[in-house]
């Protein structure tokens, strides 16, 4: 199996999906069935959030646990701070290590029912680790994980300017991270411009675009609402005005996503990182229509 950053440089068409931990059985029943379907199209990564506010992270474990054993998919599990002491990360990270998880994302997470960017409602544990970068430590120190972080190209709402996040993703390239994968996007320009920036930074890791198929509504604000992220003022106007038309919703998320990852294409962007909704019908329309079909994870194929 290559190693993943190496599969990212190599450069060409490839994505990877982000699942959530589902909320129960029928949840995750319905999760497998997408897992089971995706495999066909050979996902260069499939990764599986820690529940907002350290919620659900037994299924987040268990799902990861059972992509790594059960299927071709290479996983890549996440990880946050909120809510466990060090020895329990520990022992997150020796079972990931044990099923052959060889790929975690480490973010700090925020307290349960906070947005991100709040400042001053970090609640510490007592003897638990304070930052994304205590758990890239943790999880070079203890099992040499392949590490991913976050990026935020509209920046992470606690920083004021771009050159300060700058800054703080740098602390995390030289903290030894080996990727980085970025908020949800809705325009492909930030990305580009982050892009640009690291490089003239000589922040020299590869960094996948996030984009997520808008299918609802309340999917959206419930998304706006977890990042404290605000979406641009022409994108909420077009979805508010269909908020009770799930077709028309539907329709307009995948015009939105084919846009972006299109504009990616074009500068030269081609892995994508897709947030489906754990559901793969909208993931396949956007594939097909991309022209994303087939890759192989060990070798891959040029397409176009
Ligand atoms: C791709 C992606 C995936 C995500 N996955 C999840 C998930 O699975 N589960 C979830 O709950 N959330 C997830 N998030 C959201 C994330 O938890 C929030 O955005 C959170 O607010 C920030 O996490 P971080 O890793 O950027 O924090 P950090 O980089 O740890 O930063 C947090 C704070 O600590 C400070 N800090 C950090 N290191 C230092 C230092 N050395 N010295 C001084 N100050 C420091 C920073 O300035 C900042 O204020 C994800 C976000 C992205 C973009």
């Amino acid at each position: 199996m290559e190693y993943l950053p190496q599969l990212m440089r190599r450069g060409g068409k490839n994505f990877s999906v982000e699942f959530f931990p589902p909320r129960d059985d029928l949840g995750e029943q319905n999760l497998w069935s997408t897992i089971r379907y995706l495999e066909s199209r050979r996902p260069g990564f499939v990764s599986v959030t820690y529940g907002a506010g350290g919620t659900n992270r037994d299924r987040t474990v268990r799902v990861t646990e059972r992509i790594a054993k059960e299927t071709s998919l290479t996983p890549v599990a996440h990880l946050t701070a909120v809510g466990q002491t060090r020895e329990e990360l520990e022992d997150i990270m020796a079972r990931y290590a044990a099923a052959y998880v060889h790929n975690v994302l480490v973010v700090r997470g925020d307290p349960k029912g906070v947005a991100a960017g709040q400042e001053g409602t970090w609640e510490p544990t007592p003897g638990g680790i304070n930052s994304a970068n205590e758990l890239l430590a943790l999880a070079k120190e203890k099992h040499r994980f392949c590490v991913g972080v976050a990026a935020f190209p509209d920046k992470h709402p606690r920083f004021e300017t771009h050159a300060e996040d700058d800054a703080h993703f740098a602390t995390k390239v030289r903290a030894g991270a080996d990727f980085g994968v970025s908020q949800m996007l809705f325009s492909a320009d930030s990305f580009v411009r982050m892009r640009d920036r690291y490089a003239q930074q000589g922040l020299d890791i590869p960094v996948l675009p996030g984009i997520m198929p808008i299918t609802s509504w309340a999917g959206l604000q419930r998304m706006l609402q977890l990042s404290g992220q605000p979406a641009p003022a022409d994108v909420m106007a077009r979805f508010e005005k269909y908020r009770d038309d799930c077709k028309a919703t539907g329709e307009l998320g995948v015009e939105l996503a084919l846009k972006i990852a299109r504009d990616l294409i074009v500068n030269g962007v081609e892995w994508l990182h897709f947030f489906p909704n754990n559901r793969a019908s909208t993931l396949f329309i956007l594939l097909d229509e991309l022209g994303y079909y087939p890759f192989t994870r060990q070798a891959q194929y040029r397409i176009g």
